[in-house]
């Protein structure tokens, strides 16, 4: 049979077998062919409590036989006002404004106009946005602005704005800090950085004291800090946001990915009072003009105050710390060819293979083909293995998990 979907991020002329998955549990997934396949990335970084959790299901089912969607702009629902209220207290009430979207790129999107929106609303335009090296916020033509250019969005590059990219911080970020200082001299819209772990850029992290500095530059130059926690945040990083281990609040946080457990899509942007209050006007033209036709569904905010009440009421925190320390022994008893090991909460990497392998080299489809034929879901990126599975996996998952990669280690050396 030819399927009519156009897969992303997939090059459909290389005929690589594309799995059909019926059903999921846990940090397993089952394909239509009876293979028991080990979800190691959490389905894109997504399921942070693994797949089905039953109170996240059950959240759903009650929320789809009482409102399922309303329009946003004017209107309101329950879970959208408590999911909110939630969402604040977490992050500690310094950014006492939600904003709803659908997706990690949308709530990036928001943000950056959200900073914009800020300066034309002060009467002081600003449109120049800092982003790091190898920062990635998504797909669409304004999170690709801000984040590393290369061949994902080369055809795309006469759309895309001028942006000042900061080095990625090496060592004790001091050459990050010295470009961001002198940056925010001329004045700059906002700071969009993934706090302390760059993800898609291939899972490289920098200290929680480079992270706090940075935020300490731009609240003395008054340049509105974004937080992109899309990846980072529900616990990828040992803490419920990565923000947190350096004791920051932003002025913007992008959340989404784990807001719902990963189970259905939502995003929220959360913005200062200051950001808020330069928006808040008699004047409709001062308004954040944007909006979507799902923003806030109340099904997915239903299912994300499920997750909170995981997060509330579960053990979380000790499944992140045992999932953190089973890591780290697999990772120190890989065989001595791996490079660069490196963790950092629940997520664990390390290159295989020949350095510096890029990301259009035959390395990353080969160990994608060979993981795939030991039934696991790993995606590398390039040279690259990431292990970042949902937190209930369980310790023979896990060895499976490590046993390919050295085996992977071996074979591509
Ligand atoms: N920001 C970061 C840090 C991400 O890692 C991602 C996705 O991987 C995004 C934004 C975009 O999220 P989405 O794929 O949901 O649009």
């Amino acid at each position: 049979m030819t399927s009519a979907v156009w897969h992303p991020f997939t090059q459909h002329g290389l005929g690589e077998p594309i799995p059909l998955v019926t059903h999921g549990e846990g940090a397993v997934l089952h394909t239509a062919d009876g293979r028991r396949i080990v979800d190691a990335i959490s389905s894109w970084w997504v399921t942070t409590h693994g797949h089905r959790h039953p109170r996240i299901t059950a959240a759903i089912a009650r929320q789809a036989e009482r409102l399922d969607q309303v329009i946003f702009a004017g209107w309101t629902h329950e879970p959208a006002e408590q999911l909110a209220g939630a969402l604040v207290r977490l992050t500690g009430g310094g950014m006492p404004h939600v904003f709803y979207s659908d997706s990690g790129s949308t709530a990036v999107e928001v943000a950056l106009k959200m900073a914009l929106g800020f300066w034309l609303n002060r009467g002081e335009p600003r449109h120049r946005i800092l982003t790091l090296e190898h920062g990635y916020h998504g797909d669409t033509i304004g999170t690709m602005s801000v984040g590393a250019r290369g061949v994902f969005n080369r055809a795309y590059a006469p759309l895309l704005f001028d942006v000042e990219t900061l080095p990625f911080p090496a060592g004790d970020g001091q050459n990050t800090l010295d470009a961001l200082e002198t940056a925010c001299r001329a004045g700059p819209a906002a700071l969009i950085v993934e706090p302390l772990v760059l993800g898609a850029g291939g899972m490289l992290f920098y200290p929680a004291a480079v992270l706090a500095r940075m935020r300490a530059i731009c609240s003395a130059h008054g340049v509105p800090f974004i937080a992109d926690e899309v990846m980072s945040g529900w616990g990828r990083t040992g803490t419920l946001f990565a923000c947190e281990q350096a004791g920051i609040v932003p002025d913007i946080m992008c959340v989404s990915k784990g807001l719902t457990g990963g189970v259905v899509p939502l995003a929220a942007t959360l913005a200062s009072e200051a950001i808020y209050d330069a928006h808040l006007s008699d004047d409709r033209a001062t308004m954040l003009f944007h909006s979507s036709s799902y923003t806030a569904n109340p099904i997915a905010c239903a299912a994300a105050l499920a997750n909170i009440a995981i997060w509330d009421e579960e053990p979380v925190q000790a499944r992140i710390e045992t999932l953190a320390a089973r890591q780290q022994a697999r990772l120190d008893a890989l065989p001595a060819t791996v490079r660069h090991r490196r963790r950092l909460g629940t997520i664990a990497a390390c290159a295989l293979g020949p350095a510096d392998a890029g990301y259009l080299s035959a390395l990353g489809p080969a160990l994608l083909a060979f993981f795939r034929e030991r039934d696991l879901l790993l995606r590398p990126l390039g040279e690259t293995v990431y292990v970042m599975p949902p937190y209930c996996i369980s310790e023979d998952d896990l060895d499976h998990v490590y046993a390919a990669i050295a085996e992977a280690a071996d074979r591509f050396a």
